[in-house]
């Protein structure tokens, strides 16, 4: 395998599984709006939360809607082939994001999901973020 070419192979993999999806920098930046302090990918808690707010308990997964099975998203869709290995992939996916939300409960975080479609339009999102840090610091 000559140089280029494996440069190119890790361009490609980073293109995989990008360490910051642009999803998660717009749920980060109107978190950041909203004046609140968040850590990033806390890999002490269970399924690494993408925006975790220490101070309100509160982690936020920011969620891609065709890996993680948006109900009903379009973007969710099913691949036309393969599909026995698609959905056994989903599966899991879906089943180890459930009992990473109990887990988290468990040690008494709340948790919020926002999807990838969901993050389209920076005002909805905002709003969206607002709500959820809100219900959270009114309860304290
Ligand atoms: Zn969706």
């Amino acid at each position: 395998m000559d140089r280029l070419t494996a440069e190119r192979r890790s361009w490609l993999m980073s293109q995989v599984k990008p360490k910051d999806t642009l999803p998660e920098i717009k749920v980060r930046k109107a978190a950041h709006a909203l004046g609140y302090r968040f850590r990033l990918h806390r890999s002490d808690l269970p399924g690494r939360p993408d925006i975790v707010f220490p101070r309100l308990r509160l982690v936020v997964f920011v969620h891609g809607c065709f890996w993680h099975r948006h109900e009903g998203c379009k973007k969710a869709g099913m691949p036309k082939s393969k599909i026995e290995f698609w959905q056994d992939k989903f599966d899991r996916n879906v089943a180890r994001d459930k009992a990473n939300m109990a887990e988290l409960q468990r040690l008494g975080w709340r948790v919020e999901v926002i999807w990838e479609c969901e993050t389209r339009d920076p005002k909805t999102l905002y709003e969206h973020v607002a709500a959820a840090i809100k219900a959270k610091d009114g309860n304290q």
